[in-house]
């Protein structure tokens, strides 16, 4: 067993404390990685806080993980000790099924193993990135392209991959207009990616606080969702809307922003069933769609695209003690734009 270093909650109301978790053994396949950053992302907060059901504690949260290669298990063919490389929000799958095969093993029809919250095919609970070490199988790893820091790459394993998977999928290109509801640590990345992608976008904000920040990042157009006007000007004008936010919104308001044919998608995974008008989807051909991260082949794509464009996370680096604090910004909507935890300060 390897020893690390983590942070971790013991319940739902918990605050972090400091302890030691052990790492399994490296097997066959396995990558011993030592974690240099760990990305904050807002699905740590549900699950920390016990939002999307019963999880086990205690838990060590983490799913944005990026580090250098210390020990690779006999039979690894693709890594090398002082590769540098990520971790996302998956650590296994069945391997075998359609989704799997597909290279989609997010919709793995097993069920994907979290980084965090999830049971290992050890029958172990997994445990996530806010820690020093992390034993993963290799085919789980991703490789960070060298002109991209550490630290910034972080955040890509999930914020950049979450949206990057829907505006590939939905095709966001130049032909496109696409509005970002929500500038956080998704959000931010949205504005970027689908700037790359040559899509016109358009920032949906509870305020014009960021809108500086917005336009830098390749947003053409900044709207406040605080003013009604917002609503009434943008009428059925966009072809793809990405909803980032974390809690529930009116989504009738933002259903009539589609243009026809037009596609809603939530990667915001707020707690509380959500309700909307068919009559807002019939009107104008309109669908309302989710989407799960990224597959592996997917996340190694976004990373090797966001290197070609030089796309990187505005990030805020922390020490381990200041997670309860950045967690309580997070929710009040004060991030900017993603809480990165220095694991040299564990
Ligand atoms: P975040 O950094 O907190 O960003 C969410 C943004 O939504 C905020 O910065 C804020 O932007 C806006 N917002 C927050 N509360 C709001 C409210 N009550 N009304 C309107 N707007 C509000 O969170 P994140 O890390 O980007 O994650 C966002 C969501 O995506 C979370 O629910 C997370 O669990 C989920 N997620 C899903 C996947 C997936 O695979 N589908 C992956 C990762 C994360 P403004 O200040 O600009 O309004
Ligand atoms: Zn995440």
């Amino acid at each position: 067993m390897i020893n690390a270093k983590a942070r971790a909650v013991s319940g739902p109301d918990s605050n972090f404390y400091a302890t030691e978790i052990e790492r399994r053994d490296l097997d066959t396949h396995d990558v011993l990685i030592e974690i240099k950053y760990a990305g904050i992302c807002h699905s740590d907060i549900h699950t920390a806080h016990g939002e999307w059901g019963p999880v086990h504690y205690p838990l060590v949260p983490g799913h944005e993980i990026a580090g250098i290669v210390k020990a690779v298990g006999t039979e690894v063919s693709k890594y090398q000790v002082d590769d540098r490389v990520g971790v996302g929000c998956m650590v296994d799958s069945c391997g075998e099924c359609e989704h799997c095969r597909n290279g989609e093993e997010q919709y793995c029809l097993k069920g994907n193993v979290g980084t965090y919250a999830g049971t290992d095919r050890y029958g172990e609970p997994t445990q996530g990135g806010y820690s020093t070490h992390i034993v993963v199988h290799e085919d789980f790893v991703l490789r960070i392209p060298d002109n991209i820091g550490l630290d910034v790459a972080a955040p890509l394993l999930c914020a950049g991959i979450t949206t990057y998977s829907p505006l590939n999928h939905w095709n966001a290109n130049s032909d496109k207009k696409v509005a970002v509801i929500g500038m956080g640590g998704l959000g931010h990345m949205a504005v970027q990616i689908a700037h790359a992608m040559g899509a016109e976008v358009t920032v949906l904000s509870q305020t014009l606080n960021k809108k500086e920040d917005g336009l830098k990042l390749g947003a053409t157009h900044y709207y406040a969702t605080n003013d009604t006007a917002t609503f009434e000007k943008l009428a059925s004008s966009f072809d793809l809307i990405i909803n980032t936010v974390s809690a529930n919104l009116n989504l009738d308001e933002y259903l009539r922003l589609l243009a026809l044919d037009g596609t809603i998608v939530n990667v915001g995974a707020p707690a509380e069933p959500i309700s909307l008008r068919v009559a807002n989807l019939i009107g104008h051909r309109r669908s309302f769609a989710g989407s799960a991260i990224g597959g592996i082949r997917e996340t190694q794509e976004m990373l090797d695209f966001c290197a070609q464009h030089q796309i990187e996370p505005q990030i805020e680096l922390i020490t381990a003690d200041d997670i309860d604090n950045a967690y309580e910004r997070v929710l009040a909507s004060d991030v900017k734009y993603r809480f990165v935890i220095d694991t040299s300060t564990m």
